[in-house]
């Protein structure tokens, strides 16, 4: 559709993102009743429609009307990857041509997709790819939302089945940090989690934060969803190195905010996560030191290999080492997962993720052929 079909000459309304209560206000306004609002929501998040045209339970002259005032716009796919592991990951592209990252993990029993929550980043922790590239701008709703949707689309996912899904699980562990785009990530979530809609249940739902302390209640609180924490350090000395945020938030604040994260408990704990970089956190005593820190907070921990990226200073850590790590954190009664690396053939694992497009502008070197000499190095 074109700008010029709507009638004050300006570019239609998007309704992705709109919020449930915002999108029934909005078609009050437009002469719709509540259940008219809730008919489209469920043809929008149910269903997956880009169409008014196919509402066929809408009278025709509502469809017309709203095709004329409205769009049911998603982000573009500018490039899809797919990993031998079956990994896939999407360029997605929004309509002022700035571009991120979302990564489907499939997996025997579930599929998480990471989802990012900015283009670029502001926090330049030293071992994460994305955090070598400055932060553009925040996501929309609708652009969070969206990466839900476009992934939908090709898992071929509409309507929304009941279960036996490829997509079970979202993860705020894209690009950005989510805590700095805090209302945007929160109006995404609820539309993400309405159960007449896309109908991803909160305890399906993990946001990781690298710890911006005065907004990890809300998220408890007004979200109820899993937080995960990036830790990575047991000193503020070498945090302050790794996670520059650190400097403003120190591990004492972040510990006490986990301590008093609303919600959790033994049974639904805080993920830690702690990346595994040789020589530089993994030894034993630090080991030993990350259980005395973890006392009295329900947390598990996750342990994850470090994943190298073209021109990164650190090594990921041996496997002797990550094994002899994760014993001692459970000998001491947390579960110390190690994360499997998954999609590092197409720059999709934890901390891999920048927008290609940077990486192409910058340098007169096709992306493509870094991609191959970054794949050689980790085969
Ligand atoms: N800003 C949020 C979201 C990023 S989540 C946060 O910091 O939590 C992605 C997770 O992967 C974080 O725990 C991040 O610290 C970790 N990570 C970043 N770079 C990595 C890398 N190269 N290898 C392994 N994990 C990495």
């Amino acid at each position: 559709m074109s700008s010029s079909d709507s009638p004050a000459g300006a570019a239609p309304r998007n309704l992705v993102g709109i919020g449930r209560e915002a999108l029934t206000a909005e078609m009050a306004a437009f002469g719709a009743a509540p259940f008219r609002a809730r008919q489209l929501w469920h043809w929008i998040y149910h269903r997956g429609a880009t169409d008014f045209a196919l509402m066929t339970n809408l009278a025709k002259g509502f469809r017309e009307a709203l095709a004329a005032n409205y769009q049911l716009r998603r982000p573009d796919i500018a490039r899809a990857l797919t990993s031998r592991d079956g990994t896939r990951k999407w360029l997605v592209q929004f309509a002022d041509l700035q571009e991120a990252e979302t990564v489907h993990i499939p997996e025997t029993d579930r599929g998480t997709l990471c989802v990012s929550s900015q283009v670029g980043c502001t926090l330049n922790c030293t071992f994460c790819h994305t955090g070598t590239q400055r932060l553009v701008r925040n996501l929309t709703a609708a652009e969070i939302v969206g990466q839900v949707m476009v992934a939908r689309d090709a898992l071929g996912e509409w309507p929304s089945p009941p279960d036996h899904r490829q997509l079970t699980n979202i993860v705020l562990m894209g690009m950005g940090e989510p805590l700095y785009n805090y209302g945007n990530v929160a109006a995404a979530l609820k539309i993400v989690m309405d159960p007449e809609g896309l109908a991803i249940s909160r305890r399906k739902i993990t946001l990781s934060t690298a710890g911006v302390v005065p907004v990890i209640a809300r998220v408890g609180e007004e979200l109820g969803v899993n937080l995960a924490v990036s830790l990575h350090a047991v000193t503020d000395e070498l945090r302050d190195r790794l996670v520059p945020l650190n400097r403003k938030y120190p591990i004492k604040e972040l510990l006490e905010a986990c301590r008093n994260y609303p919600g959790s408990s033994n049974a639904r704990r805080i993920t830690f996560e702690y990346v595994m970089l040789k020589g530089v956190n993994d030894s034993p005593a630090e080991a030993h030191e990350l259980v005395r820190l973890l006392k009295g907070i329900p947390v598990k921990v996750n342990l994850i290999p470090f994943n190298p990226w073209p021109g990164a200073p650190y090594e990921c850590s041996t496997e002797a080492a990550i094994a002899a790590f994760s014993d001692i954190v459970f000998a001491a009664g947390y579960s110390a997962p190690v994360r499997t690396p998954r999609g590092r053939d197409i720059l999709a694992a934890c901390g891999q993720l920048k927008s290609d497009s940077v990486r192409a502008r910058r340098s007169s070197a096709p992306v493509q052929s870094e991609r191959i000499a970054a794949a050689a190095e980790l085969n």
